[in-house]
């Protein structure tokens, strides 16, 4: 989808951003929201980078994302406007949150011009935050199962059904390759900075904040 009034990247800005990133020798900075390059439709992967500088990509995002610490992130987030993004779960949370949360471990994946279909009619709310938007989070009602298509790193054309917690994290990173942010999906009035999530929301469910907060 084309946004008026978003400017469209090239696949040399692409490519001369990623030459950059890899120059750079360090993990980059997590770009916040205000950042344009969050609000830009993506650029299509088709093959702009050498296999070596895309899965040298792919690993400085998986550093970044592990680092952060993060369950994802999406290229946009270090500047670079293509449609990858970089996922995997494999923290130890308590077992009621993640019975709560239909939260399961997702091995890492890095997922390029990928496109989600919801399964069903069935939608989950719970809070979540983004490493662009530091300090903040917000319950959002997403798909519970979705059908994610996507090409892998090595061209290859892939489906894969996701549902849970990991539905929420692949429903988060690819709109972020169409510049959209889980705050324009939220349920605003449930927006708690960190500090009050933690003090008052961080429970398995959001009954709680849903009566606090009245939303
Ligand atoms: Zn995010």
């Amino acid at each position: 989808m084309t946004r008026i009034g978003t400017a469209a990247f090239s696949d040399s800005y692409v490519v001369e951003a990623v030459a950059q990133i890899l120059a750079a020798g360090t993990l980059p900075d997590i770009i916040q929201c205000g950042n344009p390059v969050l609000r830009a439709q993506a650029v299509e992967y088709t093959g702009q980078l050498s296999d070596a500088d895309l899965a040298e990509l792919i690993s400085l995002m998986r550093r970044t994302m592990l680092a952060a610490p993060g369950v994802g992130l999406a290229a946009p987030q270090i500047g670079i406007p293509l449609q990858l993004a970089v996922l995997e779960d494999l923290y130890e949370i308590p077992q009621e949150s993640a019975v709560a949360r239909n939260r399961e471990h997702l091995e890492f994946l890095a997922i390029l011009n990928p496109r989600y279909m919801p399964l069903g009619s069935q939608r989950e709310a719970h809070y979540e935050g983004c490493l662009s938007v530091s300090g903040w989070q917000a319950v959002v009602e997403r798909h519970a199962s979705i059908e994610l298509t996507y090409d892998g790193e090595f061209g290859s054309r892939e489906v894969r059904k996701f549902s849970g917690w990991q539905a929420r994290i692949v429903q988060h990173e690819t709109d972020h390759l169409e510049g959209t942010l889980y705050v324009d999906k939220a349920l605003m009035r449930s927006l708690s900075s960190t500090g009050e999530y933690l003090t008052h929301w961080a429970h398995p469910d959001i009954s709680a904040a849903r009566i606090g907060l009245n939303f």
